[in-house]
């Protein structure tokens, strides 16, 4: 198989799976005893948290782990609007992930108002109206995507970060997509919370991070046990953790290599050679700065859904709008609200690319999704779909 799918999920990196297996097996210990069993667990969660902490240039404090990047959002918002009544606002953008959108939909439904800042053709936000959103006071919280899971599209995360608290706002910044692909610095970009997903960097599903900054207030969505300096209750996923930490620390030493650059290097080949076979082929995002690893692309007149099958047929993964909901026919919302059209929507392919792909295997789906895409497109001709 050919997988292009690593914005949905990413192959568990071997070395994060050896780190964690002798957890799952020999070191089971709680990591809240206090034998050695459990002490043994407890190093290597404080292990793990430092590695993680490392890789986004935050203190091991500032980290807590969670179920995944899901839980770690609704942590957040969930607890801003309760905790911030008399600043009733929260603003997202028009293209962030459904765990934000649906926790902002809840925000409103308990009372609270919510702006959506629109974005532009290539998937960014206007500054100016991300200004103009901003009500200095009653602001509670900005919650922005800073890699975006469906075009790639790398958000200003610098600038949203002033304007928002120079408006006396706090930031979650949803950084899945960031993590693993380039740098990520919240001593540089001062967030004060920060979502990551283990299995979208080559570690396990059901292991997530919050940052949440020294600066920040914080009160839990999970109480009990008091777990995870009782900013996160419930018994420590420990073969999660480590592998975590393993993840993090992989991703850190892959980003300060050439690896980067050399994604990204695949991937404008990938898209050249795409455009060469199919020249009136849309790719999203091409203005803006994206992740070195999607490409986001309209082949007009192709239903995506049609290749998707065929090209699974033929051991090529990949997807069309975002994956992460399931399997919904809906048009992708993140290109409807760049101003495409639902069969724009239709027509768009996404794949993304890791680490673990090779340039062959690249170079192999390129041809094939060009070749698949003319059988569609004469298939549909010969069946009178078009003229
Ligand atoms: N945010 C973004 C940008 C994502 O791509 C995803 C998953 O697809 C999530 C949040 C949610 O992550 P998880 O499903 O690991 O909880």
């Amino acid at each position: 198989m050919i997988y292009l799918d690593a914005n949905a999920t990413t192959p568990p990196d071997p070395a994060v799976v050896e780190a964690m297996l002798p957890f799952l097996t020999e070191y089971f210990g709680n990591a809240s005893s206090s034998h050695a069993a459990g002490r043994r667990a407890r190093r290597a969660v404080e292990k793990a948290r430092g590695q993680v902490a490392g890789m986004i240039g935050a203190s091991a404090a500032e980290i807590v782990f969670t179920s995944g990047a899901t839980e770690s959002i609704n942590s957040v918002l969930l607890f801003a609007q309760q905790e911030w009544s008399e600043r009733p606002l929260l603003v997202i953008s028009a293209v962030e992930h459904a765990a934000v959108g649906e926790c902002a939909n809840r925000w409103e439904q308990r009372g609270g108002r919510v702006k959506r800042v629109p974005v532009d053709a290539n998937g960014l936000v206007n500054l100016d109206e991300y200004q103009a959103a901003l009500e200095p006071g009653k602001t509670a919280l900005v919650s922005m995507i800073w890699g975006n899971n469906e075009t790639g599209v790398i958000s200003p995360m610098s600038e949203i970060v002033m304007m928002a608290h120079a408006a006396g706002a706090l930031v979650h910044a949803d950084a899945v997509q960031m993590a693993g692909k380039l740098p990520l610095d919240v001593s540089k970009v001062p967030v004060d919370y920060l979502s990551l997903s283990g299995h979208k960097m080559h570690g396990p599903k059901g292991i997530g991070v919050l940052f949440v900054s020294r600066r920040a207030p914080f009160r839990p969505l999970l109480v009990g046990g008091g777990q995870e300096s009782d900013r996160r209750s419930s018994t420590e996923n420990v073969p999660g953790i480590v592998a975590m930490g393993k993840a993090a620390e992989l991703a850190a030493s892959w980003l300060q290599s050439e690896g980067p650059g050399e994604l990204a290097a695949l991937r404008n080949t990938f898209e050249k050679q795409l455009l060469a076979g199919w020249p009136d082929a849309v790719i999203h995002g091409a203005r803006a700065e994206r992740l070195p690893n999607t490409t986001s692309i309209c082949l007009p007149g192709v239903d995506s859904a049609g290749m998707i099958i065929l090209l699974d047929q033929r051991g090529i993964a990949c997807s069309g709008g975002s994956a992460c909901h399931t399997a919904s026919l809906h048009p992708s919302p993140v290109l409807e609200a760049m101003g495409f059209s639902a069969d724009h929507a239709g027509s768009t392919l996404r794949l993304s690319l890791s680490r673990m792909n090779s340039r062959d295997q690249v170079m192999a789906a390129v041809e094939d999704v060009i070749r698949t895409a003319r059988h569609l497109v004469e298939q549909q001709g010969a069946a009178g779909l078009i003229n």
